[in-house]
């Protein structure tokens, strides 16, 4: 990678940090006069300086050209899964395809090469997404975390169009309806609304919950849309999807308190340093095994790390960290697993005793 190719990729990630404080206040409601805010984040130091010494200067920074084709990737497999089995696709970054009972879900879908609202400037993938977007089976659910161009793209829900339901954080329905997404398609929720969606007799049960975030897709649109994480429950299978959040000690209690079971959790461990910037929005590893803890989750897989270099740290320490703070912990790989992209695991789903057990 070139200098200027670096500056370029610097100068995007940085300026939707900068322009994107989002400061703590008094008030525990995440709504705000002109928008939405988080109620237990800190305030962020975001000087520019310090991220641009951590990322070029760091011993970390250094790893970037020799890790960069080392992310593990491997092939899908997107076949029906044995019978009361989930079948959960890592597709790569904050995209994941979770299949049950004949209901397909698919979060944050980002199957473009940028991560940037100028085709030519922004931070630019290293691992592909491990399905086409042609090659997906029919989606029937979309649930969108928050509006950052790596969890939100264009071309992606264009090429989806009118087919899945979406479910969208307030304020980001106008978005869809731009894009020309029918408005009946979009499901403008907010944190704790449900929305149930039944395919075939199946029902999904889709809530909107806390999460630790911001948001902004312009100079002037910071904070104006909401952020949150996503409740996904089947009858006998609940997956909860982070998103993008920093760590707080209560949202994920009160996510686990006021939920059912979680049987997957799919948490972000990656873009987390430098943590003066990045800690009030992006957990580090050690945080995800806290909202692991927190979820009383029986299992969670990691995302958002190995496809978009957003951070100082290494392509691979989030991996690396994850495996750290789980010994740390003293839970099993399996457990909390850092995947390879690409990579389909199976998940049973519960009995109807251990679904009525909460
Ligand atoms: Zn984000
Ligand atoms: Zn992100």
């Amino acid at each position: 990678m070139s200098i200027r190719r670096l500056n370029l990729t610097l100068l995007a990630g940085c300026l939707m940090c900068t322009l994107s404080v989002t400061a703590a206040d008094d008030l525990p409601a995440h709504h705000r006069d002109s928008g939405f805010g988080n109620p237990y984040a800190e305030k962020r130091n975001t000087n520019l300086f310090s991220v641009l010494r951590s990322r070029f200067f760091s011993d970390e920074w250094q790893r970037y050209d020799k890790e960069r084709d080392q992310v593990p990737v491997t092939s899908p497999d997107l076949a029906a899964a044995p019978t009361d089995n989930a079948t959960v696709t890592w597709i790569g970054h904050a995209t994941v395809l979770v299949q049950h009972r004949g209901i397909n879900v698919l979060t944050d879908p980002m199957f473009s090469n940028i991560a940037s609202p100028i085709s030519f400037l922004g931070p630019k993938r290293i691992t592909q997404p491990a399905v086409a977007l042609e090659d997906l089976p029919e989606i029937h659910a979309v649930v969108i975390s928050h509006d950052h161009y790596d969890h939100l793209d264009t071309a992606t829900i264009k090429a989806l169009g009118n087919t899945p339901r979406y479910f969208v954080p307030l304020g980001v329905k106008r978005w869809f309806v731009n894009k020309g997404i029918a408005a009946e398609r979009v499901d403008e929720m907010d944190w704790w609304d449900e929305r149930r969606l039944e395919v075939d007799g199946e029902e999904l049960v889709i809530t909107a919950t806390p999460s630790q975030h911001f948001s902004g897709r312009t100079l002037t649109d910071r904070n104006k849309t909401l952020w949150a994480a996503w409740s996904v429950a089947w009858t006998d299978f609940h997956t909860w999807f982070g998103g993008d959040t920093g760590y707080n000690p209560h949202q994920f209690k009160e996510t686990a308190e006021r939920l059912q079971q979680v049987d997957l959790g799919v948490i972000p461990i990656g873009a987390y340093k430098p943590r003066q910037m990045m800690g009030p929005i992006h957990v580090n590893p050690a945080e995800a095994v806290e909202i692991h803890k927190d979820l009383q989750a029986r299992a969670s897989m990691a995302i958002h790390w190995g496809a978009f270099i957003l951070s100082a740290e290494g392509v691979l320490t989030p991996a690396e960290d994850l495996a750290i703070a789980r010994e740390a912990a003293g839970l099993d790989e399996d457990t909390f697993a850092a995947w390879s992209v690409g990579e389909t695991r199976h998940f049973p789903a519960r009995t109807p005793a251990t679904t009525a057990a909460r």
